[in-house]
């Protein structure tokens, strides 16, 4: 397979924004997606991706702003003149055509004569090689997706758009999609933008991810970035699940910011808070639960000098193969999640028990406590 030459493909926005009417579904945006990347705009349903995506494809009019394709400057172009595909959710195969014709339409209809060698290619890129003769109605979503895929690609866009191209799969199959998309963005190197709201989908096959909430982009960055350092308690509990304990700042002198949660002591380096730490205020510690250890009471002794350590009651275990997912109600904070990997466990770790959370200062983030957690908890079970 041949790949498809990429051309320093670069996306820019600048100002871009939406309304509809009194309603603001994009607020002015500026975002800048790497040539050759696999760009994620990851948000819950309502946030303004789908819009985004549809005014860097011509489909939908901004408000202000413009898009520039390569350096040039399409916002008045309409979506046939970009250097642009979409594939959509709903894959838009023709349904008369066999999966070969489905592939080489965008050849013909541009007037292209000899197309075997590229529709074969595409359809080896997609390994349909041998589903070449069937109807869309013949083959199983995944490879209906595919299909798309390879029509779009055909036309050599400099940008691909996907809009929830995973959304009509089944669980498995969007699993086995997510890395074969990744597979075709590899082998191909054009720049792909995929809109979803599964945060592991995006987290799976981005590079970079713009988290977007309300019409605005909260974060940008890549996966474990924006994983290990949230910069607001949406990102943080959209991308996983975080623990934020609020917390009285003691002394920001140092190289660790020290804090005190009720009558507990904890230690955050200062490079890891992306807030402003002032001695008297508050602020919010987060740590995932993945890393948090739980240790018995009566163990306690045994926790290692050094690490944040606070106690609490467990009030829920629960036992999902790879780990056991435990909620712990603290003095510090109620409803702690914490997940231990089920490599020799503690029996004792048991609803009622009395335990020691501890984890490495290093591992917490900062976050400003003027964000309220609440909407933070919200945000993370609408993302999950
Ligand atoms: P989803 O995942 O559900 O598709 P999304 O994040 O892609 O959500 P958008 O489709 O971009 O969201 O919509 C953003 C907001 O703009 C929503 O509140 C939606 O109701 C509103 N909206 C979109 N299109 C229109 C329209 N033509 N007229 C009025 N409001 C619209």
């Amino acid at each position: 397979m041949t790949a498809i030459a990429t051309t320093g493909t670069d996306v820019r926005l600048t100002g871009i924004s939406k309304t509809y009417g009194s309603f603001t579904a994009v607020h002015p945006l500026d975002l800048s997606v790497p040539a050759g990347s696999f760009f994620a705009l990851l948000g819950a349903s309502g946030c303004g991706k789908t819009t985004t995506l549809r005014m860097i494809a011509g489909l939908e009019d901004p408000t202000s702003g413009t898009v520039e394709l390569a350096g040039r400057d399409v916002t008045a172009l309409p979506p046939y003149k970009r250097p642009v595909n979409t594939v959509f959710q709903s894959y838009a195969l023709f349904p008369h055509l066999d999966i070969y014709e489905n592939v080489a339409f965008g050849l013909r209809r541009r007037g292209v004569k000899s197309v075997k060698k590229q529709v074969d290619d595409m359809l080896e890129l997609v390994q349909l090689g041998d589903l070449a003769r069937r109807k869309p109605q013949q083959l199983s979503g995944g490879q209906q997706q595919r299909v798309a895929v390879a029509r779009a690609l055909i036309n050599h866009p400099q940008v691909l758009l996907l809009d929830e191209p995973l959304g009509a799969l089944d669980l498995k199959l969007r699993r086995q999609m997510q890395l074969e998309l990744k597979r075709i963005q590899t082998e191909v190197g054009i720049t792909f933008i995929h809109v979803t709201h599964d945060q592991e989908e995006a987290m799976t096959m981005a590079d970079t991810v713009a988290v977007m909430n309300a019409g605005r982009v909260e974060q940008l960055g890549a996966p474990a970035e924006l994983y290990e350092t949230p910069r607001t308690t949406f990102v943080a509990n959209f991308l996983g699940t975080s623990n934020l304990i609020a917390a009285d700042v003691l002394d920001t002198s140092g190289d660790d910011i020290l804090l005190r949660a009720c009558d507990t002591k904890l230690a955050l380096p200062a490079t890891r808070c992306t807030a402003t730490a002032r001695t008297g205020e508050k602020l919010l510690v987060g740590i995932r639960p993945e890393k948090i250890t739980l240790t018995h009471a009566d163990d306690a002794a045994s926790v290692p000098d050094g690490r944040n350590r606070i106690t609490g009651r467990i009030t829920q275990a629960g036992f999902i193969g790879v780990s056991t997912q435990y909620l712990v109600d603290s003095p510090v904070a109620p409803g702690l999640s914490v997940y231990a990997q089920n490599i020799e466990r503690d029996a004792r770790l048991a609803p009622g028990a009395e335990v020691v959370l501890h984890w490495n200062p290093g591992h917490g983030f900062g976050l400003d406590a003027a964000q309220s957690i609440e909407a933070g908890t919200d945000a993370g079970e609408a993302g999950t």
